[in-house]
């Protein structure tokens, strides 16, 4: 009895049965059977596009307070129904209790700060001289796509459908095929808000559902969130409807930690940052590069706090929870043992945990070559790495040698050497003396193989915004 409600499709502002393929998942803390559910087949996956295209006009329409009004009821009735929706999330991904719901606050927190801004979407004049005046008008883009990861479903889902919704435009939702159960109550919600029907829809499946998606005609926009390689696959696919794309793909984030760095705040920073939703997230800190003089200091902080950490089934709110899946258990263990075959040196855990559920403890590779597999790829797991550097210069190089450009963290008590870095390092964003500290107000997004677009903020409006400009000629008095 996983206590999960069913997962269905929600098309047209109702529930579907899938038509697709059935599927089972299992509780990742206990290997037990959920709910099961059946996959959307292409002609839902078409159905839902079609469904999204015909609501749009009355959805753009709708004025823009009234459209802050539905948002804001939306925001809510996700409080209200907060406690549900976060055991939901906790069962289904394997995140302790109380991150489950801070997921579902920033969920609810999404639609608020958009509801916000639907009224202030303002345009802009262009200066063309006395007889003609240019203007453009902020229109919502069409139907968007959204195909999401497992790590962050209900969260990930409003930080991308909240600025859509805002903008006037329409959504299709494909969650991961792990992680199907909070899209559809999310979507129940939006249509007891008040949204039409239609302008929000949610279908499940695995890959070739998220790829007819993207490749459907009627898409004008697609934002994906996971790994770089199914990005690549997501451009491609977006490339048949000419839509736009926004990409938040994986990352390899250095975390900075210089001599002069107060070292109690690096180890919290670092340890957040990398055992966080046992390390299952794309702005992981999973490289650490710290002076040659402190390394060990730290290293000892850093172990004797991931030791405490107590593992434990996610509704007993432990620190750290199970992986999703067993492949993602298979794929965290496959980078530590070929690391450990290479030789490198596992200075905590490194073991996985004998007990059922797939739970991986937290483990920590110092002094690793930047060549080496496990610096460069992204393990998403709660597997750190360091590297040993002198001085800011050396620390610099070291972060920018990495395919990844998603964000990074600097400990030191200069600020100008905070600056310097913060400037010059290939990142999308950096965090000063606080790694993963900032909130959901503050344009999110990569460079390099991280991806293209910023979520969040304001700037997050933009990708479902396509002005027009309009060029009005008046001669004058005949
Ligand atoms: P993917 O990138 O494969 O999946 C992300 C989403 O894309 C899922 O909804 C997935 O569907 C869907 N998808 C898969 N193939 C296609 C396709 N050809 N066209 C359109 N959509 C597609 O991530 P995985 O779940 O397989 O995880 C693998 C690795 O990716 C992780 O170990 C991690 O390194 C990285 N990752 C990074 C994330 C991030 O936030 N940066 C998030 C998740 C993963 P479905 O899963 O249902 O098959």
């Amino acid at each position: 009895m996983s206590g999960l409600p069913e997962a269905c499709l929600w098309i047209d502002g109702a529930d579907h049965p899938g038509r697709g393929a059935a599927r089972c998942l299992v509780d990742p803390a206990i290997e037990a059977p959920l709910s099961p559910f059946r996959e959307a087949d292409a002609d839902q996956v078409a159905q839902a596009v079609a469904t999204a295209s015909a609501a749009l006009p009355r959805w753009a329409d709708t004025l823009p307070r009234d459209r802050a009004a539905v948002l804001f009821r939306l925001a809510d009735l996700i409080t209200q129904d907060a406690d549900r929706l976060a055991r939901i999330e906790a069962v289904n991904v394997g995140k302790p209790l109380s991150q489950a719901c801070r997921d579902v606050g920033r969920a609810a927190d999404y639609f608020r700060f958009y509801a916000g801004a639907c009224d202030k979407l303002n345009g802009e004049t262009i200066p063309l001289g006395p007889d003609q005046t240019a203007l453009t008008v902020a229109e919502p883009v069409g139907v968007t796509a959204h195909i999401l990861p497992w790590n962050y479903p209900i969260s990930t889902l409003a930080r991308g459908v909240a600025p859509a919704l805002a903008a006037g435009a329409t959504a299709v939702a494909k969650p991961s095929e792990l992680t199907p159960f909070s899209a559809v109550e999310l979507a129940r919600l939006a249509t007891q808000a008040g949204l039409p029907d239609g302008a929000f829809n949610v279908v499940l499946g695995g890959g070739e559902t998220g790829a007819a998606l993207a490749g459907q005609e009627g898409v004008a926009h697609v934002t994906f969130t996971g790994s770089t390689a199914t990005g690549r696959k997501v451009m491609q696919a977006a490339s048949t409807p000419v839509a736009g794309v926004t990409l938040e793909l994986g990352g390899k984030s250095p975390v900075i930690v210089l001599e002069d760095a107060d070292l109690d705040a690096a180890a919290v920073g670092v340890l957040r940052g990398i055992f966080f939703n046992a390390g299952q997230v794309c702005a992981a800190g999973s490289r650490l590069i710290c002076a040659r003089g402190v390394h060990d200091a730290l290293i000892a902080k850093l172990a004797e706090k991931a030791r405490a950490m107590r593992l434990g089934n996610p509704l007993d709110d432990p620190d750290m929870g199970p992986l999703v899946s067993a492949a993602q258990l298979a794929r965290v263990e496959g980078f530590v043992e070929r690391a450990k075959a290479q030789g490198f040196t596992c200075a905590l855990g490194g073991q996985r945990v004998d007990r059922p559920g797939f739970f991986y403890p937290p483990t920590i590779f110092t002094d690793i070559p930047p060549e080496a597999e496990i610096a460069r790829e992204e393990v998403f797991g709660p597997v750190l790495i360091t590297h040993l550097c002198d001085g800011a210069e050396d620390a610099l190089r070291i972060a920018n040698d990495n395919p990844y450009g998603l964000v990074a963290g600097v400990y030191t008590r200069s600020h100008d050497t905070a600056l310097w870095l913060a400037r010059r390092l290939e990142v999308g964003q950096v965090f000063v003396n606080g790694f993963l500290s900032g909130g959901d107000t503050v344009p999110f997004g990569g460079v390099k193989h991280s991806g293209i677009g910023r979520e969040k903020g304001l700037a997050g409006l933009s990708a479902y915004l396509a002005p027009k400009s309009i060029i009005l000629n008046h001669a004058g008095p005949t």
